[in-house]
Formats: C-alpha cells, structure tokens, sequence
C-alpha cells in the first residue's frame, strides 16, 4: 500500500455483483490517469450477493491501492460511508455510487476545484437519469430542506463528492447515529463549492432505496438539521387551539342571540368537527415527537454503528503481501 495516498475514494456496495466488473474496468483506469497516489476504499455493506467475493477479487488485482470493509449486515449507505471515513487515509476524500451513476471520470473535477482552495466540493447533477417520480419528489425535498435547514447544497442527492481531511475527521469523530454525510459535511466545511458532474443510468442491478427507505432518509436529513419541524408544529397546535376557543364563542353567542338563552345552551357541545380535526393534529404532533424521542434513544443506546467482519488489505509501507 502506497504510504501516504493523497486521494481516497469511499464507495459503499450493497448487493452490487451485476455491476461491479463495469466498475472496477472504469474507476482504475480514471484513477490512475490522476497520477496522484490513491487508495480505493470499498464498503460491503452486508451483500447478500457475491458483491464481497468480487470485492475480494478486486483486491488481490490491486492490493497496493485497494481496501476493502466487509460489514457485517446492512447498516445504510450512510453507515458505511462512515466506517470509510474512519479507515482512509488520504488528504481528500472522494465518495462515489457503486453503480455508475456518478462517472469515475468526474472525480478529476472535483479535485480541481480543491486545487481551487475549497475544503468540501459537492456535485451536481446536470442531466439527472433517473425515474421522474424519484426527480420530482427530490426537487421537493431539496426545497423544503433548504428552508427548514439552511443548509446551502444544490442537489442533496448527489453523492459524488470530495472532502478535506479535517471534514473526514470531523465526521468520523460524530457519534450520530442516524445521518446525512453530504448535510453533516457543510456543518463542518469552511469554503464549500460546488460543480457541475455528469449522471448516468444505473449501469446494472436497480435501486436499492425503496419509496420507504428514501422517506426515512429524508427524516434523517430534516431531523438531524433542525428542529423546526418540533418548533412549527407546537406553534401550528397554538393558533390552533386559540382558533378553535375563538370559534367556539362566536357560535354559542350567535346562537344566544338567534334563539334565546334556552335553545343557545342546549347546543353548548357542538364540537365534532373541532375535534376531529384536534385529534388529527395531536395524532400528528405525537408521531413527531415520537420521531425526535426515537432518535434520542438510540442515540443514548450508544451502540456501535457499525460492526466490521474483516479488513482486506496490506500493511502500510510494506511490500504488498495479499
Ligand atoms: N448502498 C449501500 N447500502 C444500502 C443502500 C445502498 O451501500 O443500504 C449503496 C449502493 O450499493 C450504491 C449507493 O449506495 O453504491 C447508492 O445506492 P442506489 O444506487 O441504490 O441509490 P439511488 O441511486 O437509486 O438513489
Ligand atoms: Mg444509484
């Protein structure tokens, strides 16, 4: 293994065997172009394909500039990432889809940019290939994050990405346990760019982010950003609640008036529509707190994020021995 390489690329694979051949011809050949010493770290994040067998293969080829994390089950793309972040060794950090949407040949562009003097360079999509629904539904959430979080990122999806030695650090050192490294990332950078990355279709194999698990990542990003979402809803319950008082008063004394004392008090309990809509809102509210609570308790849970099976590769300034 090269001593000190001065690049690292991060990829997380999960359940990839269809697609990593294609990888594997196009990310050594792009990174050996750079002609700057690299490392590649690769994550399995608990294949249950033969993604760690190729991944092991692709070892042996190139110990001298590959590593390889085998998780024990699947902890998430973010996880991963993570446990990259703490084996890596090079000055900037270079995080890449396993899939080929994110094309090895941009990674130059991004180093560019920290020649430039920026500590965190983000990617940006130009023509995203993906589903339309996964299109529009992320324009949506890039929106509502930008205002719920102030978080200044382009396209939150995009995980082609570099990062400086410091923000690795800092991340690794973050003992979260759900997280969003692009969001984590800008809390910590202090001259962040971005580029523009070309994107392709997934190359083979399909998505591993179901409608459900891209809903809980995007509870992860808003809830691990801000409290907002605690703060505009207890303010909604007020308006709410004094709505609702006010409401009350205007209909019982039109109805004093209309129909005199007797029949006025008689419809004193005319509250179904409120509370309907009250028990909606509270249901609503509790599932929000849960949602903070939930994350509290794991955080104090203070398990390990992740648990490593084994590490594949050579020691540090010796010869190359698979
Ligand atoms: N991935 C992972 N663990 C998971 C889900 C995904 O390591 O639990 C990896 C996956 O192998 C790929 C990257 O994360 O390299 C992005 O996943 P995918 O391409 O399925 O997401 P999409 O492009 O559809 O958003
Ligand atoms: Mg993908």
């Amino acid at each position: 293994m090269t001593a000190s390489p001065q690049v690292s690329v991060v990829i997380p694979v999960y359940n990839e065997e269809a697609g990593l051949v294609a990888l594997f011809g196009r990310l050594y050949p792009a990174l050996d172009r750079l002609g700057v010493p690299y490392e590649v770290v690769f994550v399995d994040d608990g294949s249950r394909d033969r993604s760690a067998a190729m991944l092991k293969d692709a070892f042996l080829r190139r110990p001298d500039v590959t590593r390889v994390i085998l998780f024990h089950a699947n902890y998430g793309q973010h996880m991963a990432i993570v446990a990259a972040f703490d084996h890596c060794r090079g000055e900037r950090i270079v995080t890449l889809d396993a899939d080929l949407q994110n094309p090895p040949e941009e990674i130059a562009k991004l180093l560019a940019a920290m020649d430039a003097g920026h500590d965190y360079v983000g990617g940006i999509r130009r023509t995203r290939a993906d589903l339309w629904w996964r299109r529009a539904a992320s324009r949506l959430m890039n929106r509502i994050r930008e205002r719920v979080t102030r978080i200044k990122m382009t396209d939150q999806g995009c995980m082609l990405r570099a990062y400086s030695r410091d923000i690795v650090r800092a991340i690794a050192a973050s003992r979260e346990v759900s997280t969003y490294i692009p969001a984590l990332a800008y809390t910590y950078a202090h001259n962040p760019t971005e580029v523009e990355v070309e994107h392709a279709e997934r190359a083979a194999g399909e998505s591993k982010y179901s409608i459900y698990r891209l809903i809980r990542l995007n509870f992860d990003l808003i809830t691990g950003f801000s409290l907002v979402p605690l703060q505009l809803f207890s303010m909604f319950g007020m308006l709410v609640s004094v709505g609702a008082v006010i409401t009350y008063c205007i209909v019982i004394v039109e109805r004093l008036l209309r129909a005199g004392w007797r029949a006025g008090f008689e419809t004193l309990w005319d509250r179904d529509i409120l509370a309907f809509f009250l028990l909606g809102m509270v249901l609503f509210g509790l599932g929000l707190v849960g949602e903070y609570v939930g994350r509290i308790y794991q955080q104090v849970r203070e398990r390990p994020r992740y648990t490593i099976r084994a590490v594949l590769e050579s020691d540090a300034g010796d010869a190359p021995s698979p």
